[in-house]
């Protein structure tokens, strides 16, 4: 009887893995009404990595035909390292991360993780092997534990207590009646923006990925929590490759390169130090970010 069961459960983990995929991305990318036009290559082989490196090499890609976004783009992300992505607004961002989750292929040019070109794999093994901490996150109506559990089929209990933990979620577990089994969601307890974005980083712990994608856009969050959150992030980020869409230059100051996207290409790489030399974009935007925040020191007083 189990090795009849069998085959379904594996069909349950599939699809809660796509499931989970999708409403992540969709939160992530405003992505619900897009549909997903990328097929599997027949008898694609799953992504195997054993050194996360993440390259993008000579992309060019557009959504329309008559105008192009990414204009060549080479870049790479060595295994372990903290690479974060700046630019103007309409930059190309995230168009950079819908093209990493393969929502749409490059015109040309290929991306590839360890070596593999994400075109020739399934795209299971491609999304199971990237995390993302959207900015908004869906939490399902079920208990705080089944929410992070979500984020891997088989999580035990350990997993997710461990998990919690990383996401300095356990102060409030342990204030709750009910702990991990307290229900959460529209129809139970209502978490803050705060306590919702770290489920997700609970659920992505959980999810164990070895490439990271964060965007930092928490303007949903007033500035201490989302101090709060960016320094969990970035410490779940430690050790793994991650790549950190930031709005805010001074929270990305210390990764470990920054590019400097501006009309779909490569306007400057390195870091914060050798830009801030250069006097060029990344200089002028740092500048502008400071001034901006002395004003708003000076309007708080
Ligand atoms: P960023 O994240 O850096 O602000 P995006 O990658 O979202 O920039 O967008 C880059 C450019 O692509 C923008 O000019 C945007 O208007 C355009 N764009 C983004 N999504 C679509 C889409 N689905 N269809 C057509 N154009 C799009
Ligand atoms: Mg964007």
């Amino acid at each position: 009887l189990t090795q009849l069961f069998r085959p379904l459960d594996m069909l349950g983990m599939v699809y809660r893995t796509i499931r989970q995929g999708l409403i992540d991305m969709a939160a992530m990318f405003q992505l619900i009404d897009t549909e997903v036009e990328v097929r599997d290559v027949p008898g694609a082989p799953a992504l195997v990595i054993a050194r996360p490196t993440v390259v993008f090499d000579d992309v060019v890609f557009g959504y329309e035909p008559d105008r192009t976004i990414l204009q060549g783009l080479s870049f790479e992300v060595p295994a372990g390292q903290q690479v974060a992505l700046v630019g103007p607004s309409g930059a190309g961002k995230s168009t950079i991360a819908r093209l990493l989750f393969r929502f749409y292929d490059p015109w040309s040019g290929r991306i590839l993780i360890d070596g593999q070109d994400i075109r020739a794999v399934t795209q299971a093994s491609l999304r199971a092997s990237l995390g993302i901490v959207p900015q908004d996150s869906v939490l399902f109506n079920d208990t705080i534990g089944y929410n992070i559990a979500y984020g891997r089929d088989g999580a035990s209990q350990a997993d997710v207590e461990a998990a919690a933990r990383g996401a300095a979620l356990m102060d409030l577990i342990e204030r709750l009646p009910q702990g991990f089994d307290t229900p959460v969601g529209e129809r139970g307890l209502k978490l803050s923006g705060g306590e919702k974005q770290r489920v997700a980083i609970a659920r992505t712990l959980v999810k164990n990925p070895p490439i990271l994608l964060l965007d930092e856009a928490t303007s949903a969050l007033d500035s201490r929590t989302e101090q709060d959150i960016l320094t969990t992030l970035h410490a779940v980020a430690e050790g793994r490759t991650s790549l950190t869409i930031a709005h805010r230059l001074s929270t990305i100051a210390d990764a470990d390169t920054i590019l400097v996207l501006n009309e779909g290409r490569l306007a400057e790489q390195g870091n914060h130090a050798a830009l801030l030399r250069k006097r060029g974009l990344y200089a002028d935007m740092w500048a502008r970010q400071a001034e901006a925040m002395d004003e708003a020191g000076v309007a708080a007083e």
